[in-house]
């Protein structure tokens, strides 16, 4: 890859050749983006790739169509939370048989932390993050107000997290990059203080799989979730995953014990057995149509190296970063992520008195990021389909709609359900 200059300014010209000499360029041949965007939003929801379209066509058709309920053993339906959830495994270091795929994130947190706060009978304490992405504390909300065992939440700020992580506490519960900030936890570092006080730990890794090098096994982790539809792309209200580690798998258990987490299913039986692997995470029949487009989505991720994903994410994210202080350092933007690239995952926030605004501009001109309240425009840097130039371009666009305040137009301060 070329290396940019230190200082002075960038223009566009010398981003062309990074374009040109970008190892994980073919991948963007992948997607099917439409020509007049910049998409900056694959953290958010990843675009739709050409093997996602051919495998729901093929799944709807074939599958569906032609093998009806035989398509649970013939076309490999019922194999599929597991054979993804190794998928998904490999790439956040899970060895195989300790992931699955299933329900939705939010459903996922329930049943992992209620698996390893049983598992800690004796403690009481769940910590967790003030500022986390909110589903992870109204889960955790909802799961306190329904167990039987009393559960007393330490809800603290960021920097004040390990310090509450002592001999009281049964689970941390924490996302791993922060879904505003991008900020990274110290995932080895704070699952260890977890361990040396003898709690558990689950890692939500909604912004990491896909984008951050993640080696759950190489940091002892215990339980973990994520999302599917984000860098997974796997699609609107895709699938999620949910780990555990290979120790855990005979004495935890979950309390939505659906007939696809029993020992065999397929008996009828009127008592739950829990199944003796990872399958016990399960609950209800699978949702082939969307965990068929997860995995295409997973598979383009399989294909690529995850260190030129993980450097080439920092690359745009730093380039953006640059470009913002050079082009629009008089606009009152403020950063709100951690100052240095590598500290970050690949997305970043900025927060401007009229970010909505701004950022209904900025959607209406094709620079599609978006809108975290109060105030955060919020911009993603997918490494497999984003371009160096794109990068420029969007932020030419953006001092565009800073300078000449376009963004002050009625139509662009109407709210919209989803931001
Ligand atoms: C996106 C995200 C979720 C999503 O949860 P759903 O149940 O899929 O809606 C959960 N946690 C975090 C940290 C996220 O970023």
């Amino acid at each position: 890859m070329t290396a940019l200059t230190e200082n002075g300014p960038i223009d566009r010209d010398s981003l062309s050749p990074m374009d040109s000499a970008d190892p994980l360029a073919p991948f963007r041949e992948r997607f099917l983006i439409p020509d007049d965007l910049i998409y900056m939003n694959g953290n958010s929801l990843g675009p739709l790739t050409i093997a996602a379209k051919e495998r729901m066509h093929s799944v709807v058709i074939n599958e569906w169509g032609r093998e009806l309920i035989r398509g649970w053993n013939t076309a490999g339906w019922y194999d599929l939370p597991c054979r993804l959830g190794d998928k998904i495994g490999s790439i956040v270091g899970a060895a195989a048989g300790e992931t699955v795929v299933c329900d939705s994130t939010s459903v996922n947190l329930f049943k992992a932390v209620a698996a390893a706060r049983a598992l800690r009978p004796d403690r009481g304490k769940v910590v967790t993050e003030s500022g986390n992405f909110p589903t992870d504390l109204y889960v955790l909300d909802g799961l306190q107000s329904f167990s039987r065992e009393n559960i007393e939440l330490d809800v603290r700020q960021r920097d004040d997290v390990t310090a509450g992580i002592d001999s009281d506490t049964a689970v941390v519960v924490l996302t791993h990059v922060h879904y505003v900030s991008g900020a990274i936890f110290p995932m080895a570092e704070i699952t260890k203080r977890a361990h040396d006080n003898g709690a558990l730990i689950v890692w939500d890794l909604s912004h990491s799989a896909g984008a951050v090098p993640t080696n759950l096994n190489e940091c002892d982790a215990d339980f973990a979730v994520g999302c599917g539809y984000k860098h997974l792309n796997g699609g609107p209200g895709a699938p999620a995953f949910i780990f555990a580690a290979r120790r855990h798998h005979e004495t935890m258990r979950q309390p939505l014990s659906g007939w696809f987490g029993h020992a065999e299913p397929f008996k009828f039986y009127d008592e739950f057995v829990p199944a003796n692997d990872i399958k016990r995470l399960l609950c209800g029949t699978t949702g082939v149509l969307g965990a068929t487009a997860l995995e295409a989505g997973v598979d383009q991720i399989l294909e690529a190296d995850p260190d030129e994903m993980s450097q080439k994410a920092i690359a745009l994210s730093g380039l953006f970063q640059r470009l913002v202080t050079e082009h629009c350092g008089e606009f009152g933007l403020e950063s709100r992520s951690p100052p240095d690239a590598r500290n970050r995952g690949a997305h970043m926030s900025y927060a401007h008195a009229d970010g909505f605004a701004v950022m209904q501009n900025l959607i209406a001109r094709g620079v599609v990021g978006d809108f975290r309240a109060p105030d955060n425009m919020r911009f993603g840097f997918s490494p497999l389909f984003m371009r160096y130039t794109d990068v420029f371009d969007a932020v030419e666009i953006l001092r565009e709609i800073l300078t000449s305040r376009s963004y002050t137009a009625p139509r662009y301060t109407e709210t919209r359900s989803v931001t």
